[in-house]
């Protein structure tokens, strides 16, 4: 396990609060390979114990002893603001396995709950476990989730709910949000114990630098810019991207009233509670390069230290203005990083292969036609791959019929096409590329709520069904083709809180 330090600053052992009468509702056996746990595709253990023990009823199970589970202690940005310390107020680390962080979510107090309650409801376990093991199909990094656990224990929430535990799964849970507990509280000597615990573990190549902490930075920034290209090209909003839901290993995680795109609306705003639209489906990238430039204010100590050493005769003020001005420059290395990637995501997504000055006017363009004429952005790149470059063919209609504007979309598609045969593209070839990239089936909200109403009334055959149908997202499935449909109007505008 990484990262085990003490004293309440940083994380307390802590004991998971027993829930009465626990079920299985949910089990990813794909994730449970991870620690080496075999099971049926999609079939809970038979062994009773891993369910005791992922309702926090037992720290004991067949090839594990979790006899010292914690909380650890973080601090972050929230909507902008300095909000403090927060911390796992209802995330309890049980221990590892194979190098992978086992967290029971919800499953009760911690010292870091504050106000809460310690507990999650049945309806966002089923959520994150959902998106989880879907951005996982997608190649998207992610937390895993293994298993959700229910019981008939009231919760209050807006309505009273019952509650769940979500098991998730991670090489490691650290955030943003740890490095700036440290630094807020000018724990010097931590905030280079995580340092050294994130380069001996995941960037060790790092440890190979003049510079190891900047080299970090740099790193953590570089994947976090991959992060946010991937999750545009898939229409995927997380909705809560407080610098304590970011993770310093570029995973998706802490997933609350996350949304896919159904109708690409460049600024939809998923989150009921974000009214200002901070967290956008547009302003993500920017908002995850504010948020490592949070990371950067935080590591600022380690970067004058390393300066230090290497430079023992430079002033105190000299060191600082050097330290900054080294990870300005590193801050700015984000956009790029972040750009480059965008269009070689979009680029795939529209079967290119070369890439050409204006395709960033190309993309942006059919962007632009997408959001303007509501068009379903999932099914849009999925029917794109059966385009004819032959300007007469028939089976163009059913991309074109979607648009309002049929003028602008026919002068792009000729854009497209005449890109196309400049590259001799061949139909089926680029078919079969595209549809390696451009996923048939989302989590869509309006499937997950199908299948959290039936799992709220004991029957968890539609959670099943979507979990395996979203294991295999480019493949046509085609019993399931309902599954890949946008939602019908009366459920396009399902909205998601923050309570969970
Ligand atoms: P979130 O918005 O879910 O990332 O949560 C923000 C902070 O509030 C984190 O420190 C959570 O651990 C904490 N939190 C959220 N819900 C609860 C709850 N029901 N009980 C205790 N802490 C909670
Ligand atoms: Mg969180």
């Amino acid at each position: 396990m990484t990262f085990i330090l003490s004293g309440a600053a940083v994380s307390q052992t802590v004991t998971p609060t027993p829930l009465p009468d626990p079920y299985w509702v949910a089990f990813s056996s794909d994730a449970a390979k991870l620690i080496g746990l075999t099971t049926s595709p999609n079939q809970w253990p038979t062994d009773s114990a891993w369910l005791q023990v992922l309702a926090g009823n037992g720290l004991l199970v067949e090839g594990a002893n979790f006899s010292n589970p914690i909380a650890t202690a973080y601090s972050g940005h929230q909507f902008g603001m300095w909000a403090g310390q927060l911390g796992d107020g209802r995330a309890i680390l049980l221990g590892d396995i194979q190098g992978q962080e086992i967290q029971l979510k919800g499953a009760g107090k911690t010292p870091y709950s504050r106000m809460g309650d310690g507990r999650a409801v049945l309806r966002s376990s089923i959520r994150e476990y959902l998106c989880s093991e879907a951005m996982h199909a997608l190649g998207i990094p992610t937390t895993r989730a293994l298993a959700v656990v229910g019981s008939k224990q009231k919760v209050i929430r807006e309505t009273v709910e019952t509650a769940a535990v979500c098991t998730r799964l991670a090489p490691s849970f650290l955030r943003v949000g740890h490095f700036e507990h440290f630094a807020s509280l000018q724990m010097h000597a931590e905030l280079q114990m995580l340092a050294d615990d994130l380069i001996g573990n995941f960037y060790p190549t790092c440890g190979d630098s003049t510079a190891p902490y900047l080299e970090l930075f740099k790193a953590i920034s570089a994947r976090t810019a991959h992060l946010a290209a991937q999750w545009q090209a898939v229409g995927f909003c997380h909705g809560v991207l407080n610098t304590d839901n970011t993770s310093l290993l570029g995973l998706t995680m802490d997933y609350g009233p996350y949304g896919f795109l159904d109708q690409f609306q460049i600024n939809h705003i998923c989150n009921h509670s974000d009214s200002g639209g901070r967290y956008s489906y547009q302003r993500q990238p920017q908002i995850l390069h504010w948020n490592m430039a949070c990371l950067a204010s935080a590591m600022l100590p380690l970067i004058e230290q390393e300066l230090k050493q290497a430079n023992v005769s430079m002033s105190e003020n000299d060191l600082s203005n050097t330290a900054q001005t080294a990870l300005r420059s590193a801050i700015a290395l984000y956009p790029e990083i972040y750009q480059t990637a965008w269009e070689a995501h979009f680029r795939a997504k529209l079967g290119l292969l070369e890439s050409q000055s204006d395709d960033v006017t190309l993309i942006e363009s059919l962007l632009q036609l997408m959001h303007h004429n509501q068009i379903d952005f999932t099914t849009f790149f999925r029917h794109l791959a059966n385009l004819s470059t032959l300007p007469s063919s028939n089976q163009n209609k059913v991309l074109r019929d979607q648009f309002l504007n049929r003028d602008g979309f026919d002068a792009w598609l000729l854009r497209y096409r005449t890109r196309l045969q400049q590259e001799h593209s061949n139909d089926q070839a680029r078919k079969q590329r595209m549809n390696l990239v451009n996923p048939k089936f989302i989590l869509r909200n309006h499937l997950a709520q199908a299948a959290i109403e039936a799992a709220q009334a004991d029957d968890f055959s539609e959670l099943s069904r979507l979990a395996t149908i979203l294991c295999n997202p480019f493949d046509e499935q085609l019993e399931y083709d309902a599954y890949a449909q946008p939602p019908p109007p009366e459920l396009n505008s399902i909205e998601v809180s923050c309570s969970s």
